[in-house]
């Protein structure tokens, strides 16, 4: 029988990547969509480590599954590693792909360390709110103006120089070898059997009410 896992996210991307990733092991991939409506998660925590588990916690306590949820961010080296947990929402609560770009190439217009790398952080957490973590890490270098049209979020801005291109100028499978959440994503489907043994243990046994009839 196959272990469902949700994802904490109702990325239909996220889903294809890491469906393609575990096909092969007996896990059946659902994600947020597929329930009714669930208590949104506050994402206050000041490491990815943190709102991973948070996320991922949270939600499999609310759904009583195996959740599994990802925490990401671009850590730049001049900005003393900002904008870090505050990607998302570096130039405002609801600022766009183009808005963050913009607010970072201001924000290092003077700068000539253009180091910088991509963090993820994966979270599987049963109800009981036990856990395990993967973690990626990928590093770059910031260009000076936006380049390439793939990807989202900081992509145009990070040159990743044995490609010598940037993550907006690679295709998808290029990017997932080498990324952050690619990494990630690799060492947990290497640790797949195990992962699903440490489920088995640490879900809760719910006790089954016996009902008459047939
Ligand atoms: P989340 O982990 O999906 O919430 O992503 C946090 C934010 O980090 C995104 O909104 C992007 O701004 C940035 N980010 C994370 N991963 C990537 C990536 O692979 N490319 C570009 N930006 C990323």
């Amino acid at each position: 029988m196959k272990q469902v896992l949700v994802l904490a996210t109702t990325n239909k991307g996220k889903k294809r990547e890491i469906t393609e990733l575990l096909k092969g092991f007996p896990v059946e991939i659902r994600t947020l969509d597929d329930f009714g409506p669930i208590p949104e998660v506050i994402e206050d925590g000041e490491t990815f480590d943190e709102n991973a588990y948070k996320k991922a916690s949270f939600t499999a306590r609310i759904l009583g599954y195996p959740v599994m949820a990802d925490d990401s961010g671009l850590c730049v080296e001049a900005l003393d590693n900002a904008p870090g947990v505050y990607s998302a929402r570096y130039a405002g609560e609801e600022a766009t792909d183009a808005q963050n770009v913009e607010k970072l190439l201001d924000a290092l217009k003077n700068e000539e360390n253009r180091k910088a790398h991509f963090q993820c952080v994966i979270s599987i957490a049963v109800p009981t709110g036990a856990a395990l973590t993967y973690e990626g890490r990928c590093e770059g270098i910031l260009t000076r103006e936006a380049q390439g049209e793939n990807g989202f979020g900081y992509d145009p801005l990070f040159f990743f120089p044995e490609f010598n291109k940037t993550f907006a100028q690679l295709s998808l499978e290029e990017k997932g070898k080498v990324s952050h959440r690619g990494k990630a994503l690799q060492e947990m489907a290497r640790e797949m059997d195990k992962i699903l043994d440490w489920i088995d243990i640490n879900m809760p046994q719910f006790e089954r009410v016996p009902c008459k009839g047939k």
